[in-house]
């Protein structure tokens, strides 16, 4: 018999990760009181070759996010898209907005007021409006993108205000942390902004999606508060940049 070739296989991985993820997605939102439709789950595609995407889209993958406006847009004809949602979730430069906004469902990644006003802008000029959430820098890390917590509050009713804009949420990579409790602790403390925006009912501020969770803490973020889980290592194996 002739072996499996090695496209197969990663097929046959990439249908078998799903499941396992899909049923722990389910149990974690069963245990935090909510329904396993109830969380969004995004599979994470930067680097990943279109005919894996694509074999992700076919096996029921309806939400996808890259990183790069670049690759996104060059990967974009090639998948299958229909009735599938695409978002942006790395950091966005500001020469690079007119290229994205019309392009994608929502941008996750948007993490100054500098490139926000860029984002209205174009999408005034396309005479769309831009789904957005705010990266909060959760952890305070210099490393990181994001607004830090302390700053939320004022970006947030700055942004607000800007035409071709709707805040959808917000959005967390936590600190590296040795502890699953140290790890809550932050999804905890973004969790409880997002509700405390929330009960402030801001005009033009829909607190909808709170974007936190990847391949290594999915299942505590869930259980923290999370309802769009953004997986990417998981589900195609390991990057090879
Ligand atoms: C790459 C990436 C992910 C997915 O990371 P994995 O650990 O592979 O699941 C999620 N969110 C963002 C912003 C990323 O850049």
């Amino acid at each position: 018999m002739m072996e499996k070739s090695l496209i197969e296989q990663k097929y046959s991985d990439i249908e078998s990760n799903l499941k396992h993820i899909r049923e722990e997605i389910a149990e974690a939102a069963v245990k935090s009181g909510r329904k396993p439709e109830d969380i969004d789950f995004m599979a994470v595609t930067k680097t990943v070759d279109e005919m894996y995407i694509n074999h992700a889209l076919d096996s029921g993958i309806t939400l996808i996010g890259e990183n790069k406006v670049q690759e996104l847009l060059r990967k974009k004809p090639n998948l299958k898209l229909d009735g599938v949602r695409k978002n942006l979730i790395g950091h966005l430069q500001t020469n690079k907005v007119s290229q994205i906004v019309g392009e994608v469902d929502m941008i996750e990644s948007v993490d100054s007021l500098k490139v926000a006003k860029e984002i209205g802008k174009q999408s005034v000029k396309k005479g769309l409006v831009t789904d957005v959430l705010l990266e909060v820098n959760i952890g305070r890390e210099e490393s990181k993108t994001g607004f830090m917590p302390e700053a939320v509050d004022e970006s947030l009713c700055e942004i607000a205000q800007i035409e071709g804009i709707r805040i959808c949420g917000l959005m967390t990579i936590p600190p590296i942390c040795e502890k699953t409790t140290e790890l809550c602790k932050f999804f905890e403390n973004i969790y409880n902004m997002y509700v405390d925006i929330d009960s402030k009912k801001i005009d033009n501020v829909y607190m909808k999606t709170l974007s936190m969770g990847m391949s290594s803490d999915y299942v505590p973020a869930i259980l923290s508060g999370s309802n769009h889980v953004r997986i990417g290592s998981k589900i195609f194996g390991p990057r090879i940049y």
